[in-house]
């Protein structure tokens, strides 16, 4: 039984080599090159990911290759996402190492080697601006701190959130891989981390956004600017209006800056932030 499967294999695996017209067309069963436990009726997949992206994959999957039944149809990109991997985490795809897109249709014991997105990553034209997802609201404030275009509220459904990404041309930053996998968003990233501050550091090495801090309010993100002491003093507690001169305001919400007890913290967190982007080349 074996020497019947091999000496099948065999032939099969003639006619794939010297049938490369069959590449590009329908995978029906004449493109075998490699053969494996998977059985006479079953395809399969060889697929490399790179550590990078091995947190999104079963434990089972995390290997330098992974091999996974194939059924003949489904494009390279519906088996990577099936495989857990959002397709906004992927760059490259190489099969063999040629190029192919996301859409291209896998043969029967293609090998194929996923990249992870470069960083820093190529966006539009225009400054990065983003819409963060419920559950990153200490994220929002730290990148507005940096002056960085931050939408960000949390009451909005996958939906909304959706919605505001595609028309306002936001990235949305999410840790939810089911809104990634949505047809209709336009472009999302995962964020890494479970502290605000691995998120930050993570956000910053993607996407190397420019920063301005300081500059937005960390409320409503809307653009703050100076304003003299006397024309917010009635606002002031008198300790406050003691000890501090210079101040900015919110034309969005009202929302008044100083720099006052907590600076020190905020400061820490602008300057390793600005480090951390000088240091990415774009
Ligand atoms: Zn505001």
């Amino acid at each position: 039984m074996s020497d019947a499967r091999e000496q099948t294999a065999g032939v099969l695996a003639e006619q794939g080599e010297g049938g490369a017209p069959g590449r590009g067309g329908a995978n029906e069963g004449g493109t075998v090159r490699g053969w494996h436990a998977e059985g006479v009726n079953g395809s399969e997949l060889r697929i490399r990911f790179p550590a990078g992206l091995w947190l999104f994959l079963a434990a089972r999957h995390r290997a330098e290759e992974l091999r996974t039944g194939y059924d003949g149809t489904s494009s390279l990109g519906h088996v990577i996402q099936s495989l857990g991997v959002p397709l906004t985490e992927v760059g490259r795809l190489l099969v063999d190492s040629r190029e192919v897109s996301a859409s291209y249709r896998p043969f029967d014991g293609d090998e194929v080697r996923v990249c992870a997105v470069e960083r820093p990553q190529r966006l539009p034209p225009g400054a990065p601006r983003f819409v963060l997802d419920v559950h990153l609201g200490s994220l929002a404030r730290r990148l507005r701190l940096l002056g960085v275009d931050t939408a960000y509220a949390n009451d909005l459904d996958d939906d909304t959130l959706i919605a505001q990404a595609n028309t306002e041309r936001r990235v949305l930053l999410t840790q939810d891989r089911g809104l990634l996998g949505r047809r209709a968003l336009w472009l999302g990233a995962y964020v890494r981390g479970s502290r605000a501050d691995e998120q930050l550091a993570d956000v910053l090495s993607r996407f190397a956004p420019r920063l301005a801090p300081w500059t937005r309010c960390t409320t409503c993100n809307g653009e703050v600017s100076p304003v003299p002491k006397d024309e917010v003093a009635h606002l002031l507690q008198p300790g406050t209006r003691r000890t501090y001169d210079d101040f900015a305001r919110c034309p969005a919400c009202g929302h008044l800056y100083w720099r006052g007890a907590h600076h020190r913290h905020l400061q820490a967190i602008v300057d390793a932030a600005t480090h951390t982007v000088a240091g990415l080349c774009r």
